[in-house]
């Protein structure tokens, strides 16, 4: 199974994406993670992705265009994976085209978590709390600006990404606003008619 996770900060993706890749024992690609690994390692891209990350703007696509290229010739993707953070824009979705084509390999859906804005923010206060109170690091993104930003960058950048796949046939839209196990029941069943 391969599968692109859309939808915004606060939206879900880290927890369905959780439950996606031990049931159907695919492994996460999250570029976010990913590029916090380099911003830790301060290796070059880390060094170049460092700022932009903390004021929640986006790398450039040519970074994680790079980053996803390597990931996808990794043994451990061959059994199925799941994209999450990536793609954030349209020349990324079209580059993820290229480097599929490439591999003789497609997408079997992209699920979107569809949820409201409003809710989103309060999400994330609620995490951020959650994590301070147990002493837990915060991301350096976490903060009420660049938190602005990375959504003011989804609404823009990313968002135009559902109608991109809807053309395509490939998208399949879940209401984010349910509770944890309900969208994940909305993700099984739109996974299992795709069998
Ligand atoms: P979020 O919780 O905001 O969805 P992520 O962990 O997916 O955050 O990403 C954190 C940050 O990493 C983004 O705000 C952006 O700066 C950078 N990033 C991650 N993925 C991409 C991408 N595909 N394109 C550009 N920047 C990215």
């Amino acid at each position: 199974m391969r599968l692109v996770l859309l939808g915004p900060p606060g939206a879900g993706k880290g927890t369905q994406g959780d439950r996606l890749i031990e049931r159907h024992g695919i492994v996460r690609l999250s570029t976010g993670d990913m590029l916090r690994a380099a911003v830790k390692a301060e290796t070059p891209v880390g060094l170049r992705a460092k700022d932009i990350m903390a004021r929640g703007e986006l790398v450039s696509d040519e970074i994680v265009i790079g980053i996803i290229d390597d990931r996808l010739k990794e043994s451990d993707v061959q059994n199925g994976f799941i994209l999450d953070g990536f793609p954030r824009t349209v020349a990324q979705a079209e580059a993820l085209d290229r480097l599929l084509a490439a591999r003789g390999i497609k997408l079997d859906a992209v699920v979107e978590l569809k949820v409201d804005e409003s809710i989103l923010l309060q999400r994330i206060e609620t995490r951020i709390a959650e994590m301070t109170a147990r002493g837990e690091a915060i991301r350096a993104d976490d903060n009420p600006e660049s938190l602005k930003k990375r959504l003011d960058a989804y609404r823009v950048q990313t968002a135009p990404l559902s109608a991109y796949y809807a053309k395509k046939g490939t998208l399949q839209e879940i209401d984010g606003m349910v509770s944890i196990d309900a969208v994940t029941a909305a993700i099984d069943t739109k996974l299992k008619a795709l069998q």
